[in-house]
């Protein structure tokens, strides 16, 4: 008989769901124990199955770490994190490195190249919006870069659009299928057949790029991207060729191109 915590609540039906390497059953207050232990039984190989993925999993996830020569997905494409003694936060188009000081942590050194993410995916996305707004007929009040981690993006009811950082590591065409899927809420707010036909104007092939979304999606998540906050204000304080404050500078530029009184 597999072990699992069993929560009793105010509920009709047995539930049993696989979570921080644990199987845990719900069942209502008055279950016997011993349906409880049957119900569970029945499908004891998916679960055995599902509790070993989900340890693989978290096993993969507390391995994950960054350190000089180690590479990041940027764009669909692999690039290697350079020591530049002394030196800022910056991408090295020219060499095409991510550039973070000399003698960091592995966990300052994935803060710094989250600092980074965040500041490159402002820049790309700003570039993006400005782009299909035309196309779509459709203009943004607002735009911000998130820590969403089980979202892509999002547009709110008031016309502004958020989207993750993550999304930066996605190829350019997977890019694009984001931006116009959130610029087409505009036009629809929700996932109609309508919606749909909006964006299928502009991206006809979304569904063959949403699917690689899903496998770069599933890549991500057996990596701690996590920052704790002493890390993430520490990488604050790193030198930068953007500095966090030129980057929330070029971020009013964008909001400034990218609101309808300026006639996008
Ligand atoms: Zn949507």
């Amino acid at each position: 008989m597999m072990d699992y915590t069993l929560i009793r609540s105010n509920r009709k039906t047995i539930a049993m769901q696989v979570k921080d390497g644990k199987l845990i059953v719900r069942a209502p207050i008055k279950a016997a124990k011993r349906d409880v232990d049957a119900a569970v039984a029945k499908f004891e190989p998916e679960l055995e199955a599902m509790l070993k993925n989900n340890i693989a999993l978290i096993e993969r996830r507390a391995a994950f770490s960054l350190n000089y020569g180690d590479t990041v997905l940027y764009r669909g494409k692999e690039y290697p994190i350079a020591a530049r003694p002394g030196g800022r936060v910056c991408f090295d188009d020219a060499n095409g490195e991510f550039c973070v000081p000399s003698n960091l942590s592995p966990e300052l050194i994935k803060a710094a190249v989250v600092q980074l993410y965040k500041m490159l995916a402002g820049r790309h996305l700003a570039g993006r919006l400005l782009h299909f707004q035309p196309l779509l007929g459709v203009s943004v009040t607002n735009f911000h870069i998130t820590n969403a981690k089980g979202r892509w993006g999002s547009m709110s009811r008031r016309k502004s659009v958020s989207f993750s950082w993550r999304l930066i590591l996605a190829d350019d065409d997977i890019i694009d299928c984001v931006v116009v899927h959130e610029l087409a809420h505009i036009k629809e707010f929700n996932h109609s057949k309508a919606f749909w036909a909006e964006v299928e104007k502009i991206i006809p092939d979304w569904r063959e790029r949403e699917a690689r979304l899903r496998s770069l999606s599933r890549k991500i998540n057996a990596e701690n991207w996590d920052v704790d906050r002493k890390a993430a204000s520490m990488a604050e304080s790193v030198p930068s060729a953007d500095s966090p404050s030129a980057y929330r500078r070029h971020f009013a530029d964008y909001k400034t191109i990218l609101s309808p009184q300026n006639g996008i």
